[in-house]
């Protein structure tokens, strides 16, 4: 136990070390970025336009590397509180919706009755954002991402499931692992993010993928009762 305790520290350490790092490396960026916006448009540099829309690229990439990076080593304590997942998607689908409209696509969420859950809004926000923009990312033109509810057992499921063109056996055994994408502008964040967040909530990600499509199920336990008089 000792030895955990000790590994926890390092960890903790490591990630407000990362976090003021990320914090310190932003401010610069920042002007940088406003330098070359101001230089790009200048009428005498037009031949070399190119090169200052990709470095304004690249700098929005690395920064947003370095948000994913912060909410990954994030410091902030989970907040439990008791509440109904479905509500939570209500609230969140409205952003999907316009997301999956601006990208030509479909997406639809299908309540099912459910017990209320111990969850973080802003953590269970996240994860089921990471899962939906990968899905809709995923899919052709006209596909339809279904996110829908229900229990199984003892279980509260949320279950994200797209018409991409799935993720091959290779590739699936790398899920998780930090900075692995396999998109052009990608950070390899997002996912790394759901399993923590999953993690912290004691809840389970399974992935099932084929050819015609891509599901993650997310399995959270039901709460205990608490009053135990
Ligand atoms: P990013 O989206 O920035 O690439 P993620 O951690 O969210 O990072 O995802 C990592 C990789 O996992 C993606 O680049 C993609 O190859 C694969 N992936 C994740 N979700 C899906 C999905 N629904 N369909 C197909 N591939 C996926
Ligand atoms: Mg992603």
């Amino acid at each position: 136990i000792e030895h955990e305790v000790a590994k926890l520290e390092r960890l903790n350490i490591i990630g407000q070390l990362a976090a003021g790092l990320g914090h310190e490396v932003r401010n610069p960026m920042t002007t940088i970025r406003g330098f070359l916006q101001m230089l790009q448009n200048k009428t005498d540099l037009l031949t070399y336009k190119s090169y200052f829309d990709l470095m304004i690229e690249e700098l929005d990439r690395t920064n947003s590397i370095i948000t994913g990076f912060l909410s990954l080593a994030k410091n902030k304590p989970t907040e439990f509180k008791r509440q109904s997942l479905n509500k939570l998607l209500d609230n969140l689908f409205p952003l999907l919706l316009a997301d999956a409209y601006n990208q030509g696509k479909k997406c639809v969420f299908e309540p099912g009755d459910l017990a209320d859950l111990d969850i973080d809004t802003n953590e269970i926000t996240q994860l089921v954002l990471n899962l939906a923009r990968n899905g809709l990312e995923a899919m052709p033109l006209n596909g339809c991402l279904t996110i829908n509810t229900y229990m199984e057992g003892e279980c509260i499921v949320l279950r994200v499931s797209d018409e991409g063109t799935g993720i091959d056996a290779e590739n699936l055994l790398k899920l998780g692992t930090p900075f692995f994408t396999t998109k052009e502008s990608g950070t390899g964040l997002g996912l790394p993010m759901c399993f923590s967040i999953a993690d912290r909530h004691n809840a389970a990600i399974e992935v099932k993928s084929d050819p015609d499509g891509t599901t993650f199920l997310v399995r959270f336990p039901q709460p205990m009762e608490m009053n135990i008089s």
